[in-house]
């Protein structure tokens, strides 16, 4: 690859990461103006261009140059006032091949996004239980299983399954209310609208819809004034018959500090899971997205991320995607060999590097408090418990010695630390909560 094509790919992958406005306002003419050994330098219209490539996205740009050219080691940014001097590329940016990604023209009265629906969902063993279940739901609303809930791990088709019915019921019942909360927005609506004062408003809409979904339910663990005023919500919904879906990370039992009435009300309707698709599945949704975005490969391809990608389906059509950007840029067809080159970073990932202030900062967010309140000396339970988690994961993940760990949580004493480890080890062989929790804070230490 010659530095025009380097540097055309690299915006080809830009693209798919940041909005289309800040696409074109930060890398408008920019350009690879040299590359010797393992130094790129790239070349800005201005200063302001180049602070932002340098410190917003400079550690993008970097991972994909190296992604494409391991040799790339520094990169380095110029300021060129008077134009760029390197040869006209072969296409301006304007005209980068755009791949037919649908936008994300979410219904503003829904939320919901048209591009997921029931056709484009891949039915197999592992979610079939819960694409009945969803498909039962959409043709009667409120009268079959109430409330639905759906559970699975990241990126196997939750939200693709959920807000499929959602369109399937606004499709066909034009005067049904239908309503898509992600939870987090459900939670900030609750919380603004305790602020504002207008939390009776707030509810009195949700008292109005006929189908309300709400994701991921699992973020209400813990947030008990939001939890306490679903339960209304769901009782005032579920009385009138109308229609109720969740999902969740984890079944209704799993998700500590939910409200043991909130609970068991998601437990009387229909659970079903989502659980990872076998080989033949992740080969038939392979070519079912090549099929949607007529653009394809030859079988022996799809039977290499088919067999080496098995994590979900997110990560499966993460790696589609990405070769489709190369064969569609490149203008020709795609061979194993450059395929599997491709596809070296996400088969076989370099395990994210962690450290102890990444550690300390997820366990505090996950458990909502104050990193200074992790590291101090209080004696409350909702914050001992998570302290000794941290505790457990600096010695478990990081390797760390008990008195580093003692030192770096305000100065404990290092038998302090062998405490909180053993504790955590013990109570954690026989609490599905909590190896619940230690999983969550564990995938999340890793994914960042
Ligand atoms: P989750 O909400 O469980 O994390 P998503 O619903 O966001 O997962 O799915 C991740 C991606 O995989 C989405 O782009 C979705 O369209 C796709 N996907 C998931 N399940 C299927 C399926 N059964 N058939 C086709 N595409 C799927
Ligand atoms: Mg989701």
């Amino acid at each position: 690859m010659d530095k025009e094509e380097l540097w055309q790919t690299v915006l080809a992958q830009i693209q798919f990461n940041i909005s289309k406005a800040s696409f074109s306002t930060w890398f408008k003419n920019t350009g690879i103006t040299s590359k010797k050994e393992d130094k790129v330098l790239i070349s800005v219209p201005n200063n302001f261009s180049k602070e932002w490539l340098e410190n917003k996205y400079g550690k993008l740009i970097f991972k994909i140059l190296h992604g494409l050219d391991n040799e790339i080691k520094e990169i380095n940014y110029i300021v060129n006032r008077s134009g760029l001097k390197i040869k006209k590329p072969s296409f301006s940016v304007k005209e980068i091949p755009q791949l037919e990604f649908e936008e994300f023209k979410v219904d503003k009265e829904t939320n919901l996004n048209p591009r997921y629906t029931f056709e484009s969902f891949v039915v197999g063993s592992f979610n079939e239980l819960a694409q009945a279940a969803a498909w039962a739901v959409s043709q009667k609303p409120g009268l079959v299983y109430n409330p639905l809930f759906v559970y699975g791990g990241v990126g196997l088709g939750k939200t693709h399954l959920l807000q499929a019915l959602g369109n399937e019921i606004s499709e066909n019942f034009s005067k049904k209310n239908v309503k898509y909360f992600p939870s987090e927005k459900f939670i900030s609506g609750v919380i603004n609208s305790i602020r504002n004062r207008t939390i009776e408003d707030f509810k009195e809409k949700l008292r109005q819809i006929d189908i309300l979904i709400i994701d991921d339910v699992q973020f209400l663990a813990g947030k008990e004034k939001t939890q306490e005023e679903f339960f209304h919500i769901f009782n005032s919904l579920y009385e009138k018959n109308k229609q109720i879906v969740l999902s969740s990370d984890r079944p209704p039992k799993a998700i500590s500090a939910l409200e043991e009435r909130l609970r068991s009300r998601f437990e009387g309707g229909m659970i079903a899971d989502i659980s990872l698709p076998d080989y033949e599945t992740r080969l038939a949704i392979l070519k079912t997205k090549s099929q949607e975005r007529k653009i394809f490969f030859s079988d022996e391809i799809y039977e290499y991320i088919a067999s080496n990608i098995q994590k979900n389906i997110r990560e499966l059509e993460g790696a589609l995607n990405r070769l489709m950007v190369y064969q569609k840029l490149q203008n020709h067809t795609l061979d194993l060999e450059s395929s599997k080159n491709l596809l070296k970073n996400i088969v076989s990932p370099p395990r994210r590097a962690i450290s102890p202030k990444k550690i300390i900062k997820i366990v505090a967010d996950f458990y909502e408090l104050k990193e200074k309140e992790l590291l101090a000396n209080s004696r409350k339970k909702e914050i001992v418990k998570p302290r000794q988690i941290a505790m457990y994961l600096f010695r478990k993940e990081l390797k760390s010695s008990f008195p580093f760990i003692g030192r770096r949580f305000g100065g404990k004493d290092h038998t302090t630390a062998i405490h909180a480890y053993n504790k955590i080890l013990k109570e954690v062989k026989n609490n599905e909560n909590l190896i619940g929790e230690i999983n969550e804070l564990k995938q999340r230490i890793y994914s960042v």
